[in-house]
């Protein structure tokens, strides 16, 4: 009950690694709010979870009005909000010469500025109560290039950096800002490079652990990050990528 009663806004909670994080909350004693585009997933999860501790909010992380609104409404519902897991994300697979304008435009606004956006709304409310932690979802892409995931690497590569800032701004206020950096996990994002031959083999090999992660596996680490054992961490990127980035 590590996390008892605390108010867990988790977006992108309705699938993947956000579901396996508003689960890990949940178990822990959390209040979860399961953030979430697909409103037919986030609600069957939801339900799932059950207990009246789970809840569903329709939101596109991409509209700054429409996450605003969220954070505004889990506050004055909930009374307070304790962690903020920004973890939607999109994937996107074109190089840098045949990326079509508009998907640069939406990774970015997804990936990067829904993150912002999220940091933007909950920040006030965390520095006016004294305390609060935000874990963003970034990626091992985030540390590197990759073929094929120029938008992609961009935004993540910005949540990794942004994520130092936002640590830097408001350390003073009790807040602590972190993020993870996954390699791949066996999710429905992954599920884009699976119609690709060899492609799941290849990402498979640059793994020195040999294979994907399960979403619990980063999940664990997102909690961790959000727990009093990590109370002195602040501005950092964790890499949970099998050692991915480690050669
Ligand atoms: P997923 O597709 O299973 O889950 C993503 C969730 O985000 C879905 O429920 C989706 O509905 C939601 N979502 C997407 N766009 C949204 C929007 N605009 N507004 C609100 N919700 C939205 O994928 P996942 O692998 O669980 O991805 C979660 C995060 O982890 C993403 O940020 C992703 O970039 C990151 N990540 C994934 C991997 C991987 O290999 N799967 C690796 C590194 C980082």
């Amino acid at each position: 009950m590590r996390f008892r009663d605390k108010v867990v806004v988790i977006t992108g909670g309705g699938s993947g690694i956000g579901a396996a994080t508003a689960r890990r909350f949940h178990q822990l004693g959390a209040i979860v709010v399961i953030a979430d585009r697909s409103e037919e997933r986030g609600t069957n999860f939801a339900a799932e979870l059950g207990a009246g501790r789970a809840h569903y909010r329709c939101v596109d992380v991409a509209d700054w009005a429409q996450v605003e609104g969220l954070i505004q409404d889990v506050h004055a519902t909930f009374g307070g909000l304790d962690i903020l897991v920004n973890n939607a994300g999109i994937g996107s697979l074109a190089t840098t010469a045949d990326i079509v304008i508009e998907e640069w435009q939406r990774v970015i606004d997804v990936d990067l500025n829904g993150v912002f956006y999220g940091c933007r709304a909950a920040l006030p409310i965390m520095r006016a109560q004294g305390h609060g932690v935000i874990v963003n979802t970034a990626s091992a892409s985030g540390l590197a290039g990759d073929y094929g995931f120029a938008a992609y690497n961009a935004a993540k590569g910005a949540v990794v950096n942004f994520t130092r800032a936002a640590a830097v701004d408001h350390a003073a206020d009790g807040i602590r800002v972190n993020a993870v950096c996954p390699g791949p996990v066996g999710t429905a994002i992954m599920k884009s490079i699976e119609g690709i031959p060899g492609a799941v083999e290849a990402w498979q090999e640059r793994v020195p652990m040999g294979r994907f992660a399960e979403p619990e596996e980063i999940a664990g680490v997102i909690a961790f990050l959000a727990s009093d054992d990590a109370s002195f961490m602040t501005g950092a990127n964790v890499a949970v990528d099998g050692g991915l980035t480690a050669h």
